[in-house]
Formats: C-alpha cells, structure tokens, sequence
C-alpha cells in the first residue's frame, strides 16, 4: 500500500494551493482527481486581483493558453434593470482581470504544485484511525479500487464533499442547495464583451443572471434554489438577452450544470476533523456573486502551512488551520453581506 504524508481530493485551485504549500515544505502529497485532467469546470473564469495576486507569487505568471479573448475584463456591470447599469472596475488603473479557461488555469496550477496527481481516479471512502488515515479510491480507467494511506487528509472537492459527508451527516442534512446553470453559444449580442455583465432584477433568478464573452462564445446562466424549476429563469432571461441586446445564438457548444449550498453565504464553515482538512468550497469559502478562487487559493495555502507546521511541532493541525482562515472566514462572510446590500435584496434566500 502506498503511503503519503498528506492525500488532497481535488485538483482544483484549493486543492492545488495545498499541494504546493505541502511540497514546498518537502512532504509527500497525492492529489486525487475524479475526472480526467484537464477537467471542464463552470465558472466564468475572472481572475480577481487576490487571486492573481496569490497566483503570481506561489506559482507564476499565468501561462498564455489559459486566457481566452477578450483577455482582460475591465469591470463587472450590474444591471438594475434592463436599461439601468452600474460599473465596479477590476484593478483600477491596471488592465483589468484576467479571462481564462478553468480548464487550464486549474490544470497549469496543479502540475506546478509539483505533487503526485492521479486523475480519473475519486475518493471513495475512509477511516481515520489515531495514528494514520486509510483511504480508498476508485480508478475510473481500469475500474481498479486503491488502498491508500496517509497521515493527513484534506478535501478540496468543492461544495459537494463525500468526506464532509461522511464526517459529519447531520451538518450535511442541515444543508440547502441551489442549482446553477451555464449555456454556451457561437454568436453575437451588443452587450461590451470588456465587462463582466450580471442581471439583479429576481425574475431572472433568484442568486443573479450573468453573461460574459470568451473565445466568441456568448456564455450566460443564472441559478435557482434545488426543487425550483430553473428553466423559467432561464428562458426569460434568454428573451430579455434576445431583445434588448440582440443576443443572436448560432450552434450550442455546451450547456453544463452544478450544484452548491448556503454554507457561504450563512457563515457555515466545516473546517474539518481531527487529521481530515476542508478547503475552498468544501469548507464553505465562496464570496458573493460567486467569486471564489481567492479564498479557494488562501484557505488551500493555511491547511498546507497548519499541516506543515504540526507536523513538525507535534501540533493540532485543524486548531491551527482554524486560527489562520480566521480572518478570510470573515471576509467572506462580509462579502455575503455586501452583495445583499448592492443587489438590494438577499442574494441567496434558500
Ligand atoms: C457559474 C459559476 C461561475 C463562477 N465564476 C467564478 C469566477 O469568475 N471567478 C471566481 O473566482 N470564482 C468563480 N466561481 C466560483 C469558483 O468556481 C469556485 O469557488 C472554485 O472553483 C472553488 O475551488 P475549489 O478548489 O474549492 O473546488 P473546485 O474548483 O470545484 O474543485 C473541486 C475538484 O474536486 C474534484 N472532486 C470532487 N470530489 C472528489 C473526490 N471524491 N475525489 C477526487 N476528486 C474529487 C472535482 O472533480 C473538482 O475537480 C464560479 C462558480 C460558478 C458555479
């Protein structure tokens, strides 16, 4: 059986920040991915200054083939309704935030991480003994089940977490979720493909309604609580996009769907237990409007910097970790609050 000081589930940009913290402080890290990499992720792919910020220091400039055209978006632009905006500028006085594909991005920072990385391949199940965790992962290509172990374990799942599940159910059935949904098309419209563009008014859907541009495509969504039929939302949206923005819609290149929950935006953070560590949208770090790279990146950065150093102290890696996301739980939970305050109404009543 293969050992590891620390296994991540979850290549994306939390899983990937732990895994470089970690290997920096020269232990041994497996990440764990359950889709073949580099995986598709829905996302409008902006890079918010933190996250660029966090980017350029730990792992470098982000590589050319991540960015999509327009590369840089100047500002989001909040529609009151459908004749009244208001324009928050990325960076002021810079070039904007950088557009790319998660595909990319995500993939580029995990292999820079420098850890091992087993794609196509899921975390299962585990036991959390007292001296080590052993873990079971299902290897997709040769439907092969793995037995590994390892002296930590951290999820970096994102918001549906088999490992916070299994920690803890009761938090899990006290959870509400949402559904999201994207649609990308060849085309065009007259909205300025330089901004970020989201739609307040609720009858397009009950968090907000976004469209961005990238690489041509016109890439728009919106979002509904769980059991709320979305499909509603979405075709008065599209209407609303078709005649008063000329949105024209050629060939459908992808539609694509998630699921999240109100951990976020109630406060509701799963740190972890024990030896078992959650990070980014796993431990409920999301800010508002979906912004959620930056504290995907930092809280993956304090579980590497909580686990290195309790290794190396004998210390209690989950209280360390709690202590140093003390301040970006506030943020984001701020965030939440903030938001609320410039849409003028609860932007997640779930
Ligand atoms: C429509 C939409 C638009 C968004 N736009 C932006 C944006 O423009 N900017 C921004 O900053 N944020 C944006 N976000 C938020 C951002 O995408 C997330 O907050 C961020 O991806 C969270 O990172 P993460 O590492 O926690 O999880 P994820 O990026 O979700 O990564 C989790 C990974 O874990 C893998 N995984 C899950 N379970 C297992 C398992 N058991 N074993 C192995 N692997 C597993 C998944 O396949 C996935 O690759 C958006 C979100 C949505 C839904």
């Amino acid at each position: 059986m293969k050992e590891y000081d620390v296994v991540i589930a979850g290549s994306g940009p939390s899983g990937a920040a732990a895994a470089k913290g970690l290997v920096n402080e020269g232990l041994s890290v497996l990440v764990l991915e359950k889709k073949r990499l580099p995986r598709y992720k829905i996302c409008s792919g902006i890079i918010f200054k933190k996250s660029q910020d966090i980017t350029e220091k730990y792992f470098g400039e982000i590589p050319t083939s991540a960015y999509v055209t327009p590369e840089h978006l100047r500002g989001v632009r909040f529609w009151s309704d459908d004749e009244n905006y208001k324009d928050y500028p990325f960076n002021k006085g810079g070039i904007g935030a950088p557009n790319i594909w998660r595909s990319e991005y995500d993939y580029w920072l995990v292999k820079k991480s420098g850890a091992e990385i087993k794609d196509y391949c899921a975390l299962t199940d585990f036991n959390d003994t007292d001296d080590y965790i052993l873990l079971k992962a299902h290897h997709n290509l040769n439907d092969e089940v793995i037995d590994i172990k390892c002296k930590y374990l951290i999820s970096a799942e994102g918001g549906k977490s088999v490992i916070r599940a299994k920690l803890d159910p009761e938090f899990e059935k006290s959870l509400k979720w949402f559904t999201a949904y994207q649609n990308y098309y060849e085309g065009s419209s007259s909205l300025e493909p330089e901004f970020y563009h989201g739609f307040l008014e609720p009858q397009y859907g009950e968090v907000y309604a976004w469209f961005s541009v990238k690489d041509g495509l016109q890439v728009f969504g919106t979002a509904a609580a769980k059991g709320k039929k979305i499909k509603p939302y979405l075709l008065k949206y599209t209407e609303l996009l078709e005649k008063k923005f000329n949105l024209k819609r050629g060939k459908m290149i992808r539609k694509s769907g998630c699921i999240g929950n109100n951990m976020c935006p109630e406060g509701k953070f799963y740190l972890g237990k024990n030896n078992v560590l959650l990070v980014g949208e796993a431990a409920g770090f999301l800010n508002a409007f979906g912004e959620g790279i930056s504290c995907a990146l930092t809280s993956g950065l304090f579980a590497a910097d909580a686990i290195s150093k309790s290794i190396k102290s004998n210390g209690n890696a989950l209280e360390l970790y709690t202590d140093l996301t003390k301040r970006e739980r506030k943020q984001t939970t701020t965030s939440w609050r903030l938001g609320a305050r410039l849409a003028g109404r609860d932007l997640m009543p779930i």
